[in-house]
C-alpha cells in the first residue's frame, strides 16, 4: 500500500494541495467566507440568480408543491410535471425539437457521449477542454485525440487521418479557464467535410452570450441545424442547479435508452426544475442584466488597463490574471483573501503546467466600488511583487 501521508506532504510542498473554504451566506458578491466579509470573484453566478428573490420563491413554491426530493430516476416515478415542463422551455428557447434534462453537466457530458460512441470510433477534443468532456472521451472507449486550442486546421488534419468508424469533435463554447470562445464557425465547417459529430458545451456561455442570452451559437450567429449535440448547465448563469442536452427528437430518445448518467441516478429535486424555470423566464425577459454584467467586463478590463494589468484576449465574464508560477498564484490567493477579497488560485492539473492564474470572474451583481477594490489590490500586488 502506497503512503498517503507522504502523498499529500508533496503535494503542500509543491503549493498543489487543496483545501476547502467554507461559506456562511447565500452565492453573492458579498459572502461570509471562513468568517470573514469578503468580495466574491470566483462565481459561476454570473447574472446574480442563485439568490435572486423570484427563484427562491419558484424554489420554495416547488417544495410545497413536490416535496424535496424527486424519490427515482426519470425512467422509475422521478420524472415530474416540472421537469417536463423545463425540458419543452428549453427545447423552445434554445431552437433545438428536444431537451433532456441531467443531474450534473459532468454526467451529461459523460453521458451523451458514451451512448452516441465507443471502441473503434474517435472523439475529438480541444486542448483546453473542461475536464467532463476529457474523462467522458476516456471514459466512452473511443479513441481520443486533443487539437490545438480552437484550430480547425489542426481538427481537420486529425480527422482526416480517421478513415473509419463515427467521429465526434466536442468543444466548451466559452474556455472555462480562459474565458475566450470557440471558433465554431470553423469547426462546424471541419466537421460538415469530414462527416463528423459537432458538439458544444456551453457551460459558461448559455444564459450570457447573445442579444437574447441564448449562448454561444447566438453570439457567433451559428445555426441550431450545424450542431447536432448542445450542453448547457443550469448551475452558472441560471443560479440553480443541473444541466440539459439539447439535439433532435432520435438523439434525445437515443441518449434516453442509453445514457448510463441519465438512467442510474435519481432525478434532481422537482422543486429546482421549478426554480430553474424561473431563472429562465428573467433570462428572456430582462436583457438588463447581461448588460450589467457587460458594462462590468469592460469597466474591468479599461481599469486593469490603466493599471498596466496584463489581461488575455477574453471579453466574456471569465478574465484570468496569469500568474505563471504555481506559488505566486496561491500566495496572491491567500493575500487578496486577507484583504478580503475572494480569487482562488487555479493550478495545474486544471491547466497546464506554468500558467497558473488567479480565475476572476464578474457577475452582473458586482458593482464599480467592487471592482475598483479588486483591480487597486491586484495593482498594490503586482508593483509589490515586481519592486
Ligand atoms: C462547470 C462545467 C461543467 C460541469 O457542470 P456541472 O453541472 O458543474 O457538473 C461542464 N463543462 C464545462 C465547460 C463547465 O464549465
Amino acid at each position: 500500500m502506497k503512503d498517503l501521508k507522504k502523498e499529500l506532504q508533496e503535494r503542500k510542498a509543491n503549493h498543489l494541495y487543496r483545501s476547502r473554504r467554507i461559506n456562511d451566506s447565500p452565492q453573492q458578491p458579498e459572502m461570509v467566507i471562513d468568517g470573514r466579509k469578503v468580495i466574491s470573484f470566483c462565481s459561476n453566478d454570473y447574472l446574480g440568480l442563485a439568490n435572486h428573490p423570484e427563484v427562491k420563491a419558484a424554489f420554495i413554491k416547488g417544495i410545497e408543491q413536490y416535496g424535496a426530493g424527486s424519490g427515482a430516476a426519470h425512467l422509475i416515478n422521478g420524472h415530474s410535471r416540472a421537469h417536463h415542463g423545463l425540458e419543452q422551455e428549453l427545447a423552445d428557447f434554445t431552437g433545438y425539437p428536444r431537451a433532456l434534462l441531467f443531474s450534473t453537466g459532468y454526467m451529461a457530458n459523460l453521458g451523451v457521449i458514451q451512448a452516441l460512441i465507443g471502441k473503434g470510433d474517435t472523439i475529438l477534443q480541444d486542448r483546453l477542454n473542461h475536464a467532463s468532456l476529457l474523462d467522458a472521451g476516456l471514459l466512452c472507449g473511443a479513441r481520443l485525440m486533443r487539437y490545438a486550442h480552437n484550430s480547425a486546421n489542426d481538427l481537420d488534419a486529425k480527422l482526416a487521418s480517421r478513415t473509419s468508424g463515427e467521429k465526434l469533435v466536442a468543444t466548451d463554447g466559452v474556455f472555462s479557464m480562459d474565458g475566450d470562445i470557440a471558433d465554431t464557425t470553423a469547426l462546424v465547417s471541419s466537421c460538415k467535410r469530414h462527416d463528423a459529430w459537432f458538439m458544444l458545451d456551453d457551460a459558461h456561455g448559455f444564459g450570457v452570450l447573445g442579444k437574447n442570452g441564448k449562448g454561444t451559437l447566438e453570439h457567433t450567429n451559428t445555426s441550431v441545424d450545424n450542431v447536432p449535440v448542445y450542453m448547457a448547465t443550469l448551475g452558472k448563469a441560471l443560479g440553480t442547479s443541473g444541466a440539459f442536452i439539447a439535439g433532435s427528437e432520435d438523439l434525445v430518445e437515443t441518449v434516453i435508452q442509453k445514457a448510463r448518467t441519465w438512467i442510474y441516478t435519481t432525478a434532481s429535486p422537482p422543486a429546482v426544475a421549478e426554480a430553474t424555470r424561473t431563472s429562465l423566464r428573467i433570462i428572456n425577459s430582462q436583457p438588463q442584466l447581461r448588460d450589467s454584467l457587460n458594462d462590468n467586463i469592460a469597466y474591468f478590463r479599461q481599469c486593469c488597463e490603466q493599471q498596466n494589468i496584463t489581461l488575455m484576449q477574453s471579453t466574456t465574464a471569465i478574465q484570468p490574471v496569469i500568474t505563471g508560477e504555481t506559488e505566486t498564484a496561491v500566495n496572491m490567493s491567500n493575500a487578496l483573501f486577507e484583504q478580503g477579497i475572494l480569487i482562488t488560485a487555479i493550478r495545474p492539473q486544471t491547466v497546464p503546467e506554468g500558467s497558473a492564474r488567479l480565475r476572476i470572474t464578474l457577475s452582473a451583481a458586482h458593482t464599480r466600488e467592487h471592482i475598483d477594490k479588486l483591480v487597486n489590490a491586484i495593482s498594490a500586488m503586482q508593483k509589490m511583487l515586481s519592486s
